[in-house]
């Protein structure tokens, strides 16, 4: 019995060590198979931070690009507007080793077909030429009067107007009656006819003759300007008070006749009695909106494509800038000149006189 007793007891005890060591035999497993998984996690995590750390990188390889960009998008920039400011001193646009010249000459036909009805006709005193009204250029920048030579850059100023206001009325009488049986030629005539045709044609006048807004003479609104002409440098017709008092008077035309002048005086205030001044932007003074609506232009030619410009050499700073703004813009640009002033940009030249080749080009 007691064996019996005993035997069961060792049967039970294997059963238990069995029992106990499957029972370890799983634990060891389950502790295998965790640390495994922790490996796994670990390897993932080790995975995650390398691609972290490749992120911060490429991040920071962006940055530099950024970087980099910018500074040559700035050196770019600051190129282009270095070079649009020695053309601003200078006596033409011209080309440079950054900006290689691209103005090409075309047939009249050619340049036909670039014309849009958005386009801006700039136009100077050359335009005037075959209505023999000659050029400051033509004079040498030179008025001889008397035994004097004055030179018309010093002449043309507010401090000359108020030094020798005499001698320069002088001038200003001498320059109005040179005018005065003077006609339009062909070239005025075909900016009018393609005005007509083109309402929404803007036509910017640097000439201060008369000849091209007499033939839109209805048009006169206050001021004495031209509703369909932007006179920029005002008009040898007319004149106003030296303190800008006509300007109080908002349908005042500052009409320029000249009994003042022919009496040998110098022409008076209508309003308020004080000298008078002549309509005309002078050379040391900065363009006011109420003399050339300078706003109403800078405002309009944003959304202009093409300019055609005729018969100036660009000298004013005006006309250096407006051009500067369709080269920057990409814009087509056509010149007409005898000898052309425009070298970069989308520009193409028509050598030649305007009144032979307005009339074909604008028809
Ligand atoms: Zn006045």
């Amino acid at each position: 019995m007691d064996q019996k007793l005993q035997e069961e007891e060792e049967e039970e005890l294997d059963e238990k060590q069995l029992l106990e060591k499957q029972r370890y035999q799983k634990i060891q497993k389950e502790i295998q198979e965790s640390q495994d998984r922790s490996n796994e996690t670990l390897q993932k995590m080790k995975l995650t931070f390398q691609t972290i750390n490749d992120v911060q990188e490429q991040a920071r390889s962006t940055v530099d690009n950024i970087d980099n960009f910018q500074k040559t998008f700035s050196i770019t920039m600051d190129q282009l507007l270095e070079n649009i400011g020695k053309s601003l001193i200078s006596n033409s646009i011209s080309s440079s080793e950054h900006n290689p010249k691209t103005a090409i000459e075309l047939t009249i036909n050619e340049a036909k077909q670039l014309i849009t009805k958005n386009t801006v006709i700039l136009c100077g005193s050359g335009l005037s030429k075959a209505s023999d009204i000659p050029t400051s250029k033509e004079q040498n920048g030179v008025w001889l009067y008397g035994d004097c030579n004055y030179q018309l850059s010093k002449l043309k100023t507010r401090d000359f107007l108020l030094d020798q206001t005499e001698i320069y009325w002088e001038w200003h009488k001498q320059f109005k009656q040179q005018t005065q049986d003077k006609i339009p030629n062909a070239g005025h005539i075909a900016i009018k006819n393609f005005k007509e045709k083109n309402k929404d044609a803007l036509i910017v006048n640097l000439s201060i003759d008369n000849l091209l807004v007499s033939l839109f003479e209805s048009e006169q609104i206050k001021y004495g300007y031209n509703k369909q002409v932007y006179e920029i440098n005002g008009n040898i017709k007319y004149m106003r008070c030296l303190y800008e008092c006509t300007f109080q008077e908002a349908e005042l035309m500052t009409v320029y006749d000249i009994p003042d002048l022919l009496q040998q005086e110098i022409p008076k205030c209508p309003i308020c009695g004080a000298k008078g001044r002549p309509h005309l932007l002078l050379l040391d003074e900065e363009i006011l909106d109420e003399n050339c609506r300078i706003t109403e232009i800078q405002e309009l030619y944003q959304r202009y494509d093409t300019i055609i410009v005729i018969g100036t050499t660009l000298q004013t700073h005006f006309a250096k800038t407006l051009v500067c703004e369709f080269i920057k813009k990409k814009a087509t640009i056509i010149e007409i000149n005898p000898e052309p002033v425009i070298e970069v940009g989308n520009t193409f030249w028509l050598i030649g006189k305007s009144e032979d080749i307005l009339p074909e080009l604008l028809d």
